[in-house]
Protein backbone atom coordinates (compact mmCIF):
# COMPACT_ATOMS: atom_id res chain seq x y z
CA UNK A 1 0.00 0.00 0.00
CA UNK A 2 1.03 3.65 -0.73
CA UNK A 3 0.43 6.35 1.59
CA UNK A 4 1.14 10.34 1.66
CA UNK A 5 2.21 12.47 3.94
CA UNK A 6 2.96 16.63 3.75
CA UNK A 7 5.09 18.53 5.87
CA UNK A 8 5.88 22.55 6.07
CA UNK A 9 7.66 24.45 8.80
CA UNK A 10 8.79 28.28 9.37
CA UNK A 11 11.92 29.97 10.99
CA UNK A 12 12.75 33.49 12.10
CA UNK A 13 15.77 34.59 10.11
CA UNK A 14 18.20 36.10 12.54
CA UNK A 15 21.68 37.54 12.35
CA UNK A 16 24.18 35.66 14.48
CA UNK A 17 22.93 32.17 13.18
CA UNK A 18 23.82 29.27 10.55
CA UNK A 19 21.42 29.20 7.77
CA UNK A 20 21.16 25.19 7.26
CA UNK A 21 18.70 23.59 4.76
CA UNK A 22 18.51 20.02 3.99
CA UNK A 23 21.67 19.38 5.90
CA UNK A 24 24.05 22.19 3.81
CA UNK A 25 25.04 25.58 5.28
CA UNK A 26 24.34 28.24 3.06
CA UNK A 27 26.08 31.77 2.94
CA UNK A 28 23.86 34.37 4.60
CA UNK A 29 23.80 37.43 6.71
CA UNK A 30 20.90 35.66 8.56
CA UNK A 31 20.28 31.78 9.74
CA UNK A 32 17.02 30.63 11.20
CA UNK A 33 16.31 30.95 14.63
CA UNK A 34 15.50 27.53 16.70
CA UNK A 35 15.96 25.16 19.49
CA UNK A 36 17.61 22.72 17.04
CA UNK A 37 19.97 24.17 14.48
CA UNK A 38 16.69 25.52 12.46
CA UNK A 39 16.64 23.39 9.48
CA UNK A 40 13.55 24.13 8.15
CA UNK A 41 13.77 21.65 5.05
CA UNK A 42 14.45 18.74 6.97
CA UNK A 43 11.88 19.62 9.72
CA UNK A 44 9.35 19.65 6.48
CA UNK A 45 10.66 16.88 5.76
CA UNK A 46 10.65 14.61 9.39
CA UNK A 47 7.08 16.10 9.21
CA UNK A 48 5.56 14.65 6.10
CA UNK A 49 7.39 11.45 6.85
CA UNK A 50 6.23 10.82 9.98
CA UNK A 51 2.66 12.16 8.57
CA UNK A 52 3.11 9.32 5.62
CA UNK A 53 3.64 6.76 8.52
CA UNK A 54 0.60 8.30 10.69
CA UNK A 55 3.59 8.90 13.68
CA UNK A 56 2.63 12.05 14.72
CA UNK A 57 4.52 14.89 14.22
CA UNK A 58 7.98 16.22 15.17
CA UNK A 59 7.26 18.59 17.97
CA UNK A 60 5.45 15.62 19.51
CA UNK A 61 8.93 13.41 18.82
CA UNK A 62 11.27 16.22 19.55
CA UNK A 63 10.08 19.03 22.08
CA UNK A 64 11.99 22.10 21.99
CA UNK A 65 11.50 22.20 25.72
CA UNK A 66 13.89 19.15 25.74
CA UNK A 67 17.70 20.17 26.41
CA UNK A 68 18.75 17.12 24.75
CA UNK A 69 17.73 18.62 21.40
CA UNK A 70 19.28 22.19 21.93
CA UNK A 71 21.73 22.84 19.23
CA UNK A 72 21.62 19.96 17.59
CA UNK A 73 21.67 18.94 13.83
CA UNK A 74 18.20 18.46 12.48
CA UNK A 75 20.49 15.86 10.34
CA UNK A 76 20.37 13.73 13.96
CA UNK A 77 16.94 13.69 14.32
CA UNK A 78 16.36 12.45 10.56
CA UNK A 79 18.08 9.66 11.24
CA UNK A 80 16.40 8.77 14.33
CA UNK A 81 13.03 9.17 12.70
CA UNK A 82 14.27 6.77 9.47
CA UNK A 83 15.61 4.19 12.05
CA UNK A 84 11.86 4.49 13.54
CA UNK A 85 10.65 4.00 9.91
CA UNK A 86 12.27 1.26 8.89
CA UNK A 87 11.98 -0.45 11.80
CA UNK A 88 7.95 -0.13 10.65
CA UNK A 89 9.13 -1.70 7.48
CA UNK A 90 8.23 1.60 5.86
CA UNK A 91 10.29 2.60 2.60
CA UNK A 92 10.45 5.91 1.41
CA UNK A 93 9.50 5.86 -2.55
CA UNK A 94 9.97 10.09 -3.09
CA UNK A 95 10.14 13.48 -1.15
CA UNK A 96 9.51 16.33 -2.77
CA UNK A 97 10.35 19.96 -1.66
CA UNK A 98 9.79 23.46 -1.87
CA UNK A 99 11.99 26.47 -0.41
CA UNK A 100 10.17 30.04 -0.18
CA UNK A 101 13.41 31.88 0.75
CA UNK A 102 13.68 35.45 -0.54
CA UNK A 103 17.42 35.57 -0.13
CA UNK A 104 20.42 34.26 -0.80
CA UNK A 105 19.71 32.33 -3.88
CA UNK A 106 19.40 28.43 -3.63
CA UNK A 107 20.28 27.74 -6.92
CA UNK A 108 24.00 27.10 -6.07
CA UNK A 109 23.16 24.74 -3.18
CA UNK A 110 20.47 22.72 -5.00
CA UNK A 111 22.62 19.85 -5.63
CA UNK A 112 24.62 19.17 -2.80
CA UNK A 113 21.16 19.26 -0.59
CA UNK A 114 19.65 16.58 -2.96
CA UNK A 115 22.99 14.61 -2.37
CA UNK A 116 22.96 14.84 1.15
CA UNK A 117 18.88 14.26 1.46
CA UNK A 118 18.84 11.64 -0.68
CA UNK A 119 21.40 9.09 1.83
CA UNK A 120 19.98 10.45 4.50
CA UNK A 121 16.47 8.64 3.95
CA UNK A 122 18.34 6.10 1.78
CA UNK A 123 16.65 6.84 -1.75
CA UNK A 124 18.40 7.70 -4.87
CA UNK A 125 18.99 11.12 -5.99
CA UNK A 126 16.37 11.24 -8.76
CA UNK A 127 13.45 10.15 -5.57
CA UNK A 128 14.69 13.72 -3.75
CA UNK A 129 13.52 16.90 -5.10
CA UNK A 130 14.28 20.79 -4.03
CA UNK A 131 12.64 23.65 -5.37
CA UNK A 132 13.53 27.10 -4.24
CA UNK A 133 10.87 30.08 -4.72
CA UNK A 134 11.32 33.89 -3.71
CA UNK A 135 8.44 35.61 -1.90
CA UNK A 136 8.21 38.36 -4.72
CA UNK A 137 8.90 40.57 -1.82
CA UNK A 138 5.30 39.67 -0.81
CA UNK A 139 3.72 37.73 2.79
CA UNK A 140 5.27 40.02 5.39
CA UNK A 141 8.45 38.47 7.32
CA UNK A 142 9.00 36.11 4.09
CA UNK A 143 9.30 38.72 1.59
CA UNK A 144 11.69 41.07 3.24
CA UNK A 145 13.63 38.09 3.90
CA UNK A 146 13.33 37.62 7.56
CA UNK A 147 11.73 34.14 7.02
CA UNK A 148 12.21 30.98 5.55
CA UNK A 149 8.83 28.50 4.56
CA UNK A 150 9.92 24.57 3.46
CA UNK A 151 6.85 22.69 2.38
CA UNK A 152 7.53 18.74 1.84
CA UNK A 153 5.35 15.89 0.09
CA UNK A 154 6.68 12.02 1.04
CA UNK A 155 5.52 8.97 -0.78
CA UNK A 156 6.25 5.94 1.17
CA UNK A 157 5.55 2.30 0.81
MG1 LIG B 1 11.18 23.78 12.64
Amino acid sequence: MSRIGTGWDIHKLVPGRDLVLGGVKIESPKGCLGHSDGDALIHAVIDAILGACSMGDIGTLFPDTDPQYKGISSTVLLSQVMDSVREKGFRIVNVDTTVILQSPKMGPYKDEIRSRMAKLLGVGEDCFCVKAKTAEHMLGELGTGDAVVCQAVCLID
